[in-house]
């Protein structure tokens, strides 16, 4: 039976070999055992019930992304494989063709959105095709521990329930944590299944923290050295997604956006352009992405620290799909807890939730504080046993001559905190380090402190950034309101005894380019060209890493080429 899987992977999809867990979980399906299959995101989840689809009689995919549903629907008729979709985008006489053409046995997989399976008229229907397999995608949505609880997805069980003859269910996610797995064995009452977990490294991701920089002036840098690369940036705030998208604009970046409070036409257009690399850096909250099959994704910058590592590590692992190298960037700054922790006190009642999503949280925070391998923490976080302590692909990892030992500065920074007698900002405490004569400082009689100057030679900006580094590592911290006040923290007292040395990560260092990068976007635009004469994504005509191996091998034949 694997041997069939395996000719069918080459044929259809044109991979020679399965990824990690992926021939397991299919063994398990084509067995006709339940099956619960946790991968990461880029995992390559959709082929596991793909390939089992081909070899049974229909398939039913329950998504919730209906967005994506034509999309996919087209990529697998693009390879031979006849699929539909049902969902609320389609008109009646395109839902009654479709269900006409399922009767005749015309398909091998139907999408379908949980919401449909409310209805008593589809299921009667769908008691006549003869399914074989529910294959449940984006299965943690069916948990209310999860982050994307759908209620749509309770009526799963039911469904299965009302068939004449039971299928084999597959339920696939990327979110590992022990109760949400619970719950979707429990809710979806799977029969004994086979729960693989596999791998959760992707180990073409680059992992950086960057904690007090300038965000907007990091992002700015970053874009201009990546400004041809797809990559997504994910804000907080629907406002501060404006914000961030105007600024992109007026520096001239390719640059959409993509909110809750767009409307879904505005939604789905940016979407498209994104998709086809019209737009190259999508400015975003979390409403955006959940399952954009976008492969060639280069970078996921978090703009702000997301809730906690699920969110995270789903986020970030939009990035680099086609396993070539990819960045996922967090940029942290102290507010974002903050930001975090209003969250969680207006949105979650109950309290026990609530504390569960302060730990969580409180797991985040120490991700960005870490000194340790990232790598390693988010590994070590989903449970993983061989979490690593060097994965020389980390910006911990990949640190050296970055770190710079800042503890003099560090001194003399908290000492004159406790000279200002803790009552003022980062910007009056800079301008008092640097020796400024502005008329506050010389109000107060600062120009008096044994503090004043210590800093003159560094430039100003600079002072604000190494007070902001101190805040971010914790020595120092803000009162919370409109004008934050910087207090000394109890780990400042080790410092400003020489007890404890503080360093400071310089910014992330630009990946080594192996290809010619030149001939690598020649080949770029002209798969844009292609697709858009196709009108498909771009990543379908090739994915990167192709282009990457044309650009390598050179090949001078179409012979070569296709070998
Ligand atoms: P997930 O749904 O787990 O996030 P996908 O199913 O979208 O992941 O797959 C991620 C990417 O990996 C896709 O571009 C897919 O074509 C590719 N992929 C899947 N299986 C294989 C394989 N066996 N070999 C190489 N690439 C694969």
């Amino acid at each position: 039976m694997l041997q069939k899987a395996i000719n069918l992977l080459k044929k259809h999809f044109g991979y020679h070999s399965f990824k990690t867990g992926q021939d397991q979980i299919i063994g398990s399906i084509l067995q006709g055992r339940d099956t619960v299959g946790i991968m990461p995101t880029g995992g390559g989840k959709s082929i596991c019930y793909q390939i089992p689809a081909l070899l049974g009689g229909t398939t039913l995919v329950i998504s919730p992304l209906i967005s994506l549903m034509k999309d996919q629907v087209d990529a697998l008729r693009s390879i031979g494989i006849p699929a539909a979709f049902i969902n609320s985008s389609l008109a009646y006489r395109e839902l009654a063709e479709v269900l006409a053409q399922a009767g005749r046995g015309r398909y091998k997989i139907i999408y379908v959105a949980p919401e449909r399976l409310e209805s008593e008229q589809f299921a009667d229907m769908v008691k006549e095709l003869g399914i074989t397999l529910l294959a449940v995608d984006e299965a943690h949505c069916v948990s209310q521990w999860g982050h994307d609880f759908r209620p749509a997805y309770l009526s799963i069980s039911p469904f299965v329930k009302k068939l004449n003859r039971r299928p084999v269910v597959a339920a696939f996610t990327a979110t590992a944590t022990s109760e949400v797995t619970r719950d979707i064995v429990n809710q979806l009452a799977l029969d004994s299944p086979n729960v693989y977990i596999t791998g959760f490294d992707r180990a073409n991701l680059f992992f950086a923290v960057v904690n007090g920089e300038n965000k907007r002036d990091f992002v700015g840098r970053y874009l201009a050295e990546n400004r041809d690369k797809p990559g997504i940036i994910y804000v907080a705030t629907r406002k501060e997604v404006d914000q961030l998208h105007a600024y992109l604009l007026q520096k001239g970046f390719a640059a959409g956006k993509y909110h809750a409070g767009m409307t879904a036409p505005e939604r789905e257009l940016s979407q498209e352009r994104f998709i086809y690399d019209d737009i190259r850096v999508m400015a975003a909250t979390n409403a955006f992405g959940m399952g954009i099959d976008k492969s060639n994704v280069r970078y996921v910058i978090h703009y702000h620290m997301p809730k906690n590592m699920e969110a995270y590590y789903q986020e970030a692992g939009r990035a680099g799909r086609d396993d070539e190298p990819a960045e996922c960037i967090l940029l942290f700054s102290p507010q974002d807890v903050q930001i975090q922790r209003f969250l969680i006190e207006s949105s979650i009642p109950a309290p026990e939730r609530r504390d569960s999503e302060y730990k969580k949280l409180q797991l985040m925070v120490d991700y960005c504080h870490t000194s340790r391998c990232l790598r390693g923490e988010i590994l070590q976080y989903f449970g993983q046993a061989d979490a690593p302590e060097n994965c020389a692909n980390c910006s911990n990892c990949n640190n050296d001559g970055e770190s710079v030992d800042i503890t003099v500065e560090a001194q003399k920074i908290l000492s004159c905190v406790w000279r200002m007698r803790e009552q003022f900002g980062v910007t009056m405490i800079a301008s008092v380090l640097k020796g400024s004569k502005n008329k506050k400082v010389l109000q107060y009689g600062f120009d008096k402190l044994s503090s004043y100057g210590l800093l003159r030679d560094y430039p100003e900006k600079e002072i604000q950034h190494l007070i902001k580094v101190l805040i971010a590592e914790g020595y120092l911290g803000l009162t919370e309101g409109q004008y934050p006040v910087a207090r000394l923290l109890p780990g400042a007292a080790l410092v400003l005894k020489g007890e404890q040395k503080v360093f400071h990560q310089m910014r992330v260092k630009k990946r080594q380019e192996t290809v010619d990068q030149s001939l690598f976007d020649r080949l770029r635009r002209l798969r844009r060209e292609i697709a858009q004469r196709e009108q498909v994504p771009p990543y379908i005509i090739f994915p990167d890493s192709t282009l990457r191996e044309m650009c390598e091998r050179l090949p001078a034949s179409p012979y070569a080429l296709l070998s």
